[in-house]
């Protein structure tokens, strides 16, 4: 998967300017699902340049979903959340450096410094460094281990914590807290939630959605405490490990399951001097403030005219669709990436999905009785959808979706009555 191609010239790129200057090396920073797909593209859109894939993760490129579920559980293997079967990774003719991290981009002279001591010079660098598991901050946190899930490393650590008889205490109850409680509960573990917020899923997910999440995870048996950060961590007598809240309690845990969000990779982006705020700010053609270097996926700060500011997109969606149009834009082809936002969380046999960004401004549709365990909310704006969320409904929410992204008036009536199919409306 190593493989060199130097048998390939550098080639003119499809629809370019005869006076352009030729691009003959990308390099793509992070091999997670943003720099995979942007390897894909670059070679299905004609070029035959030298294309190098720098990654600090020991595997090629592989897809994360998984890893909070199937691979958690045990019941699908590493190989299974590969984003390329070998073969097809192979035919890129890629070089591949795993377990390598870009130390330093010298952007005056084009070049890269890697952690090995190579240097590596570019023509464009398509940054898809993603971002890191959050790390808690208290007294005690060297005392104790702390699990988090980000890498398939990650998941085949924890994977063997979950069985019955153990106690797990999960430390922030958005996506990832809550994936990983199912998941937990589901192999028989005892499980607790700790939640700063007053409500799941604050950041992402209006108050009906939380309290939806909330009964879900509590029908299952599982402890949720809302409002409650970590105040300490302490080893007990016995071995097993102390959580200490911040209204005075004190969970035992045999093991602790972190889950308070990521953080982008952008140091190497910062200490390069491109502009950055929370991630890497990118224009709609993926350009960082060095229009030979862009950037994909988690790390991403992007404009979004759906939500009507930037944005970082942490989804599937996105790293796979800035990932493509990351690379597109490198080869000087035509790209205006402005994704309506779409996710999704699978929780035991619960599938969320997530369409356009809803306000506390939106007026609130609601379609389809809750305890049904299929309906859904729809966010507006005068009488157009602007949003769109519901578990166990992703077919009629992909109608929904036409009807976001069509900017069209609806009938809020026929559209809060289950009896008029969403294909009618
Ligand atoms: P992810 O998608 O990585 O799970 P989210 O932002 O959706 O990230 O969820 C992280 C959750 O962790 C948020 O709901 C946040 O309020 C919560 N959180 C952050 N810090 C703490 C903490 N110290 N204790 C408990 N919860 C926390």
């Amino acid at each position: 998967m190593n493989a060199e191609r130097p048998e390939v010239a550098a080639a003119a790129l499809p629809n370019e300017a005869a006076d352009a200057p030729q691009i003959t090396t990308v390099v793509i920073i992070g091999a997670g699902q943003a720099g995979g797909w942007a390897a894909q593209t670059l070679r299905r859109e004609g070029f035959t340049g030298r294309l190098v894939l720098v990654g600090d993760e020991p595997h090629p490129p592989h897809e994360r979903p998984p890893l909070s579920k199937a691979v958690l559980s045990g019941s699908a293997g590493p190989e299974t959340t590969l984003l390329m079967k070998p073969e097809a990774f192979d035919a890129l003719a890629v070089e591949w450096r795993p377990g390598i991290q870009v130390r330093r981009m010298d952007r005056a002279a084009k070049q890269l410094l890697l952690s090995d001591g190579a240097v590596l010079p570019y023509d464009k660098v398509i940054l898809c460094t993603g971002g890191q598991a959050r790390r808690l901050v208290a007294p005690g946190s060297d005392q104790v281990p702390l699990y988090t899930l980000r890498t398939l490393e990650d998941a085949q650590a924890l994977a063997p914590e979950f069985r019955p008889g153990r106690r797990v205490v999960v430390v922030g109850g958005g996506w990832i807290g809550l994936e990983v409680a199912a998941t937990a509960r589901q192999q028989g573990a005892d499980v607790v939630v700790v939640e700063a917020q007053a409500r799941l899923c604050e950041r992402t997910v209006p108050p009906e959605i939380s309290d939806y999440l909330l009964a879900l995870h509590r029908s299952h048996g599982t402890q949720v405490l809302l409002g409650l950060g970590v105040e300490g961590l302490a080893r007990a007598a016995d071995g097993r490990s102390q959580v200490k809240l911040t209204d005075g309690s004190v969970l035992a845990a045999d093991t602790i399951v972190l889950g308070i969000g990521l953080v982008p990779n952008d140091a190497l982006a910062r200490e390069s001097g491109l502009a950055c705020e929370g991630g890497v700010l990118v224009d709609a053609q993926c350009r960082t403030s060095d229009p030979d270097i862009l950037a994909a996926g988690d790390v991403a700060v992007t404009p979004n005219p759906w939500a009507g500011r930037r944005l970082r997109l942490e989804s599937w969606q996105n790293a796979q669709e800035q990932g493509i149009a990351a690379a597109r834009s490198a080869l000087g082809l035509a790209v205006d990436y402005q994704p309506l936002p779409w996710f999704w969380s699978d929780q035991y046999d619960m599938n969320l999905q997530i369409y356009g960004v809803p306000t506390p401004e939106h007026r609130v549709v609601r379609r389809g009785d809750q305890d049904s365990g299929s309906f859904m909310l729809f966010y507006l704006a005068g009488d157009v959808i602007q949003a769109a969320i519901g578990p166990n409904a992703a077919r009629d929410l992909r109608f929904a979706r036409r009807l976001i992204e069509q900017r069209k008036p609806v009938d809020t009536e026929r559209l809060a009555d289950p009896g008029v199919p969403m294909s009618k409306l």
